[in-house]
């Protein structure tokens, strides 16, 4: 970024935040780290940042943009409040419309409920889509009883459930008050965490198809975010965050607070992380837009080194590699043989000394 630019879309960025002149070094500072780090993955959240205003359904040019990124090896994270079915649906207009093979569409991962279940499909198996789940958190039987309970005292204003993983969403207007937390769903958190040893359960907002939803969760986006990065083998930081939600109570509030982090909707007040993004021509960009904005802007580059902060993840990839080590030098074997079959015997003089044996080391004048 040219220190022009630099200097026009801090300015912007501190208005928005409502930072203060003296916090505006580190917020300098925090849009350098952004926009100088190279990136090796993107994670994504689905409604309100890659889809069409409104409604469900992924843009035109996001879904050519994640299948580019795909194709370049870059891992790409669909990280949603969304159910299994409509994340699925989501990933299928990607397959669907981008019509890359499954080889590329292997590096795509979706995770759903706020960070409680990973789809993803096996390496060997790429034309399994998606089918495998990795669940990232299961409910004590205490805990499920609990949210049995608030359910059935709450029919009518839950529109999503399942106590095994410990999700509940209902309509952020139920009560005409769409900006307070209902006391309802602060107790039952309240009531959840002393019985996970006083670990906070989540309470987040998201927009999905132009409506407001509160959604309880026992983890959030950014511990599913963690996991995948140990899985990856790559630092946190190097994932490049996107998402609408970004301010307080926000479903994407956790992934965003960081330097990796950039919001297409709301942003939070901290003064190193979840950045709004700005054209050149100093045009606010939100959604579908500001996110392709910034994809086309900041470096990404797939993962290239062995680097890890899990040991167990080094081990895996190396065993991979060696393992695919393995079948590139027996076909290198079988093509050199194929090779030496075909060249004619009187021509074989004038390879050099080295080429005149087979690769298994006999002459080939035997
Ligand atoms: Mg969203």
């Amino acid at each position: 970024m040219s220190p022009n630019a630099l200097a026009s879309y801090l300015k912007e960025t501190a208005k928005l935040k409502r930072t203060l002149p003296s916090e505006n070094k580190k917020l300098e500072k925090a849009i350098q780290k952004a926009f100088g780090r190279v990136y090796r993955a993107v994670a994504l959240d689905v409604d309100g940042t890659i889809t069409e205003p409104a409604t469900s359904n992924l843009s035109t040019e996001m879904v050519l943009i994640i299948s580019r990124l795909l194709q370049k090896g870059i891992p790409v994270i669909l990280i949603s409040g969304r159910g299994r079915t409509s994340l699925r649906a989501a990933a299928n207009q990607v397959r669907r419309e981008s019509k890359i093979s499954d080889w590329y569409l292997r590096r795509l991962q979706c995770v759903c409920y706020n960070g409680l279940i990973r789809l993803y499909t096996k390496t060997s198996k790429p034309d399994k889509f998606l089918e495998l789940e990795d669940f990232l958190f299961n409910t004590s039987s205490e805990q499920q009883q609990v949210l049995e309970e608030y359910k059935a005292q709450n029919e009518k204003y839950i529109a999503k459930f399942s106590s095994k993983i410990g999700y509940l969403r209902i309509r952020a207007d139920v009560d005409g008050l769409v900006e307070l937390v209902p006391r309802s769903l602060v107790e039952l958190s309240e009531k959840l965490s002393r019985l996970s040893g006083n670990e906070s359960w989540f309470i987040s907002r998201s927009l999905y198809e132009g409506q407001f939803w509160w959604t309880l969760t026992p983890k959030d986006k950014s511990h599913a975010l963690e996991k995948i990065a140990k899985r990856l083998g790559l630092p946190p930081s190097t994932i490049l965050r996107i998402g609408d939600s970004g301010g307080e109570n926000g479903n994407d509030e956790s992934i965003l607070n960081c330097d990796s982090g950039f919001s297409v909707g709301s942003v939070s007040e901290i003064h190193d992380g979840c950045l709004p993004i700005f054209s050149r021509s100093g045009e606010h960009l939100q959604g579908a837009k500001g996110t392709q904005w910034i994809i086309s802007t900041v470096k990404i580059f797939p993962p290239l080194s062995l680097q890890a902060e899990n040991p167990e993840s080094i081990e895996k990839r190396i065993a991979d590699l060696t393992g695919f080590e393995k079948l590139v030098t027996a076909r290198s074997r079988i093509e050199a043989k194929i090779i030496d079959a075909e060249i004619d015997g009187k021509h074989r003089s004038l390879l050099p000394t080295g080429a005149r044996l087979r690769a298994d080391g006999t002459s080939l004048r035997e």
